[in-house]
């Protein structure tokens, strides 16, 4: 295994492609400098879900870091070997708890023993995988590529309050790889709107345009009332359960927005997958990854290229002696494909 120094430019994507570089040097033992760390984004560097990423994984493998303070654009990571613990860490805003679980994720999978992992901030937020996405659609296919874990919800949190806490149960394991062709015929959707100190009144406007515009019966429907101090906040979800695969689709009410428009989002996603007859919609691409590289190999369909895809192939064969391919299929599908070079 190549123990140099890699150099990255973290321009080439978003958060992701520092958690994913801090996932892969982990696991690979090997160091990296990255630069214009989110140099896209409208507020560049780390923020505190990206540091507390940075902090816990620095934590997991007793690394040295340089650079790790709010705000920073560059960053050095050096790992030492990977340490099963209990491990706590609060983000201490309303950052997303998923990403930073799935940062060590890869991690704990290799650690020599279980390890539990408690992260409090946020559950549900808006462009990160809600805690719903990773046990309903992201989890199962790691359960069957062989990992054993378990993730329980124990607290909802929504921006911007925060406040969530997700805890994790790894087991050491040796994954699989795993092909996905076809994700096979429906066989239930189902929809639910969280409410947080929200009225009742915008779950019932959101599952009723839901269930208009997928024409799903009324048992299908579901408004889960939470205790108001875990809000204020709105998630409408939308589970679809296929033979081979599950999804989750989701969207956040906010301030100003329609809930009618938080339904449409969720339709729109949802369609544009199951019009497309793949195996996993956008987020699961990117996602499954990783996954497949500690496999030592897998592929999927799925409808596109997206730049999260993108960022992420790039980052993975800097990192690591692997060739991912995208070969587009007829009909608006493309195969993604992870083979070692080595
Ligand atoms: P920034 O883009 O501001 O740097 P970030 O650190 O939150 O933000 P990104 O690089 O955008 O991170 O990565 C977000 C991740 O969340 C991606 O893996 C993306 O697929 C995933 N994601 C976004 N929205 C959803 C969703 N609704 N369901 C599942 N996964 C999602």
């Amino acid at each position: 295994m190549n123990k140099d120094l890699l150099s990255l430019d973290g321009a080439i994507g978003g958060g992701q492609v520092l958690r994913s570089a801090l996932s892969l040097s982990m696991v690979s033992g090997r160091p990296f400098r990255i630069v214009n760390i989110r140099a896209q984004r409208s507020r560049p560097g780390l923020l505190r879900q990206h540091l507390t990423a940075v902090l816990a994984a620095a934590e997991v493998c007793g690394a040295r870091v340089e650079g790790a303070q709010l705000g920073s654009t560059s960053l050095s990571f050096s790992p030492g070997p990977i340490k099963a613990g209990d491990y706590r860490f609060s983000i201490g805003t309303a950052g997303s708890c998923t990403l930073v679980l799935q940062t060590l994720l890869p991690a704990l999978l290799c650690a020599p023993d279980h390890s539990r992992l408690q992260i409090s901030g946020g559950t549900h937020n808006p462009a990160a995988p809600p805690s719903d996405f990773l046990q309903l659609a992201w989890l199962p296919l790691l359960r069957r590529m062989g990992a054993q874990l378990e993730l329980n919800l124990l607290r909802h949190g929504f921006a911007p309050a925060g406040g969530g806490r997700l805890e994790l149960h790894v087991q050491p394991s040796q994954l699989q790889p795993l092909h996905l062709e076809r994700r096979g015929a429906v066989l239930s959707q189902q929809a639910r709107s969280l409410l947080a100190g929200v009225p009742g009144h915008v779950g019932a406007r959101e599952l009723e345009r839901l269930a208009n515009r997928l024409q799903l019966p009324a048992d299908a429907l579901h408004c889960v009332h939470l205790p108001e101090d875990q809000g204020p906040g709105n998630a409408l979800l939308l589970e679809v359960r296929c033979e081979q695969v599950s999804e989750l689709f989701a969207a956040f009410g906010q301030p100003r927005v329609r809930a009618e428009s938080v339904a449409d989002l969720v339709v729109d996603q949802a369609r544009d997958w199951l019009h497309s007859d793949t195996a996993v919609a956008e987020h699961l691409a990117d996602q499954l990854l990783l996954p497949m590289l500690l496999a030592g190999g897998g592929s999927f369909t799925t409808p596109r290229r997206t730049p999260h895809l993108d960022s992420n192939i790039q980052v993975i064969q800097a990192f690591m002696p692997v060739r991912i391919h995208c070969q587009p299929l007829a009909a608006e599908r493309l195969r993604v494909s992870l083979t070692p070079t080595a």
